[in-house]
């Protein structure tokens, strides 16, 4: 009841962990507008929005060829399916990430070798890779977790070194710069022989339904994820490959043009989010804040804090019970979950991240008073 009353008083909107509505709302009527128009096209398909689409994120990302497809588990899949891996092939992920990236290796026959991440960065741990590189190994899937790039220079030279492939899972990074030790900056996802990305509604570039996409610099793997992805078609109705259907649909490509434009400001006002929250939580014991680095900026697609000897399920108990929505990403390591179980090595860092993280609402709508509350919430329970 005292959380009611502190709520109105303040007036404050419902606090969400997305708040589409809000962000979709300051587009109108133009978003509107534009569906109305591929609705009354009927070209639903293959329309022209998907090629300027692709031909828009390209120039954004500065990468040669995008191909946009149905998701990003797909993307994933039309990459490996690209490069050639064949059943037995090995490749390296992180153990700490969303389902997909493991569940499109293990679908294609190959074989997802995990390795535990950075306890700050929550990515791939680059010192650990080399230690699990067999003669199978064939190549190297970092994810960019919750918004931050991997380590790719180090990476990179891994890969050059042992002959492997790269493919970068953007799925929560779509906009990041990873930044080399030079100053150069190259954008998330186009550094790998592909990048893949999601456009699933919360991520930082998200339509309305599905949708996903591949990023490379290459001519001929281009052109083989663009057949692959459309039945291993050359032409129509020749078939030199074993392909999948995997497509944008045209009302959702109009919607990513229209946001793509906002992109970068999406990733301010996220940023902006997250110092708000930095200040706000920094001199709370047992709360430990993102932590920045210099080779990547960070776009926030999730503000994830780890907790030290802090009752971690009852805080998000607690706050859920005040109506501030928060989740775990990840409750369980990939080698915990049945289809990927491997108790042959340790993943001391994993195991304890998934024991002590969780995220705050992180959103391009989210505001002082909002976060305010939230932290004022965390801060009450922390003290009873
Ligand atoms: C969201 C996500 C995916 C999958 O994207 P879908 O569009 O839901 O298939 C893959 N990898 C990571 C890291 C993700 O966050």
């Amino acid at each position: 009841m005292i959380y009611l009353q502190y709520n109105q008083a303040l007036r404050m909107r419902a606090i969400q962990m997305v708040d589409l509505k809000a962000q979709h709302d300051k587009l109108q009527p133009t978003l509107n507008d534009k569906i109305l128009e591929v609705v009354n096209s009927t070209a639903y398909i293959k329309g022209q929005e998907v090629q300027l689409f692709e031909q828009e994120l390209a120039a954004y990302l500065d990468v040669k060829h995008v191909i946009a497809c149905a998701n990003g588990t797909d993307a994933l899949q039309l990459a490996m399916m690209a490069l050639g891996l064949k059943p037995g092939d090995e490749v390296i992920t992180t153990n700490f990430t969303y389902v997909a990236t493991a569940e499109i290796i293990a679908l294609l026959q190959l074989k997802p070798v995990l390795v535990d991440v950075h306890p700050d960065t929550f990515n791939i741990d680059i010192s650990v890779i080399e230690k699990v590189i067999t003669s199978k190994t064939k190549a190297i899937v970092p994810v960019h977790l919750f918004g931050q790039c991997s380590q790719m220079e180090e990476l990179m030279a891994i890969a050059k070194k042992h002959n492997l492939f790269v493919v970068e899972d953007t799925a929560q990074a779509l906009g990041a710069d990873y930044i080399y030790q030079s100053g150069r900056r190259q954008k998330a996802g186009t550094i790998g022989d592909i990048g893949t990305t999601s456009f699933f509604p919360s991520k930082n570039l998200g339509c309305m339904g599905d949708g996903g996409a591949l990023f490379t610099n290459d001519d001929d793997l281009a052109l083989k994820i663009r057949m692959i992805a459309n039945h291993g078609q050359s032409k129509q109705y020749y078939h030199d490959l074993v392909g999948v259907n995997s497509r944008l649909d045209t009302i959702q490509a109009a919607i990513l043009r229209i946001k793509l434009k906002n992109l970068d400001e999406y990733g301010a006002l996220r940023a902006n989010a997250a110092r708000v929250y930095d200040e706000l939580l920094k001199d709370i014991s047992g709360i430990i804040t993102p932590v920045r680095i210099g080779y990547s900026n960070h776009v926030f697609h999730q503000y994830v804090l780890k907790t030290h000897e802090v009752n971690r399920d009852g805080l998000i108990n607690y706050l859920k019970s005040v109506d501030i929505p928060c989740n775990i990403y990840y409750p369980v390591p990939l080698n915990e979950q049945k289809p990927y179980m491997d108790n042959s090595r340790e993943f001391p860092v994993t195991k304890a991240l998934c024991q002590s993280v969780f995220a705050l609402p992180m959103h391009t709508e989210l505001d002082y008073k909002q976060q305010g509350f939230i932290v004022n919430q965390i801060k009450r329970y922390l003290s009873l």
